[in-house]
């Protein structure tokens, strides 16, 4: 069993976040220090820690997930000009919560490449 995060307690509401979209499989929420006009986590409800332990859910629930990334980012407006998804792995990926979250920035031109 990891850790409880931060974002464990979103998904069990018990504390607050900007919901923007939810089913079965996964939940957005507005990033709280956002670095594009639009960014945006999304989560699976069925929760690995990191990418990198992917393996360990189900092809269907991979599945649902990153199809849960490309519905939710459509939702948002942002198909018409484009978005980057980004997932942090681990300390040199910049990970700081430990459990598996996509973020969809958009709504500028973003740089590349990251630093
Ligand atoms: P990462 O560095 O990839 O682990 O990303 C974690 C992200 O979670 C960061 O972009 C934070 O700004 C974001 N974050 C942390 N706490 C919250 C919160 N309570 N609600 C929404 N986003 C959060």
């Amino acid at each position: 069993m990891s850790d409880v995060t931060i974002f464990d307690k979103i998904i069990n509401r018990e504390i607050p976040a900007q919901i923007v979209y939810e089913d079965a499989s996964v939940l957005a929420f507005r990033d709280i220090q956002p670095q594009a006009p639009t960014h945006v986590l999304v989560i699976p409800k069925k929760k690995v820690a990191r990418f990198s332990q992917l393996a360990d859910l189900s092809p269907q629930d991979v599945g649902q997930f990153f199809a849960g990334v490309a519905k939710v980012a459509a939702q948002l407006g942002l198909d018409k000009n484009g978005y980057r998804v980004v997932v942090n792995n681990g300390r040199d990926g910049q990970q700081t919560v430990e459990y598996l979250h996509a973020h969809i920035l958009g709504g500028r031109s973003l740089t590349w490449p990251p630093g």
